[in-house]
C-alpha cells in the first residue's frame, strides 16, 4: 500500500517541469526599449539583432528549459535573417506552442527585469498582458516585476539590462 502511495506520488511530482531563464543586452543610443513587448520612452534601448527585449527572451529560455527544448539560441540563431529585427512576442508565441506540443501546458511564469532606469512598474500590467496573450495563458499565470541593483554592476551603471525567469509547465496526462 505504502509503496503504491510512493510511486503514485513520484508520478505526481514528475507531471511538472520547471526551468530559468536569464538574459542581458547592452543599452546603447539610438535603440528602442522595449521589454514584454512594450515599448519605453527613455533615451537609451536595448542593443541586440532581434528587438532585444530582454524580459521575454529570459521568459522564452525559461519554457523552453522546463521542456527540456534547448534555447532560444537555438530556435531562433543570430545568424537566420528571418530573426533580424524581430517581435519577439511573436518568438514567445512560438516558444508556447512547441511547449504545448512537446506535451506540457504552462502553469506559471514569473520574471524579473534589472535596471536601474526608468522606473518600469507602470508598465507591468501591459507586459503581463502581452506576455499572457501570446502565451495563450490567464493574466494571473504571469509575473513581471524589477528591481534595481542599487547602484552596482552593469545594470547598476547603466550599462545594460537583465533579465531572470522561472516556468513551470505541468505534462498533459
Ligand atoms: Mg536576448
Amino acid at each position: 500500500m505504502l509503496e503504491q502511495e510512493i510511486r503514485r506520488l513520484i508520478r505526481e511530482e514528475t507531471r511538472f517541469r520547471t526551468g530559468l531563464g536569464f538574459d542581458v543586452h547592452r543599452l546603447v543610443e539610438g535603440r528602442r526599449l522595449i521589454l514584454g513587448g512594450v515599448e519605453i520612452s527613455f533615451e537609451l534601448g536595448l542593443e541586440g539583432y532581434s528587438d532585444a527585449d530582454v524580459l521575454t527572451h529570459a521568459v522564452m529560455d525559461a519554457l523552453l528549459g522546463a521542456a527540456a527544448l534547448a534555447d532560444i539560441g537555438v530556435h531562433f540563431p543570430d545568424t537566420d535573417p528571418r530573426w533580424k529585427d524581430a517581435d519577439s512576442l511573436v518568438l514567445a508565441g512560438a516558444v508556447g506552442d512547441l511547449v504545448r506540443q512537446a506535451g506540457y501546458e504552462i502553469e506559471g511564469v514569473d520574471a524579473m527585469v534589472l535596471a536601474q532606469r526608468p522606473k518600469l512598474s507602470p508598465h507591468f500590467p501591459a507586459m503581463q498582458a502581452n506576455l499572457a496573450r501570446v502565451l495563450k495563458v490567464r493574466l494571473d499565470q504571469i509575473g513581471v516585476k524589477a528591481t534595481t541593483t542599487e547602484k552596482l554592476g552593469f545594470p547598476g551603471r547603466g550599462e545594460g539590462m537583465a533579465a531572470m525567469a522561472s516556468a513551470l509547465l505541468r505534462a498533459r496526462t
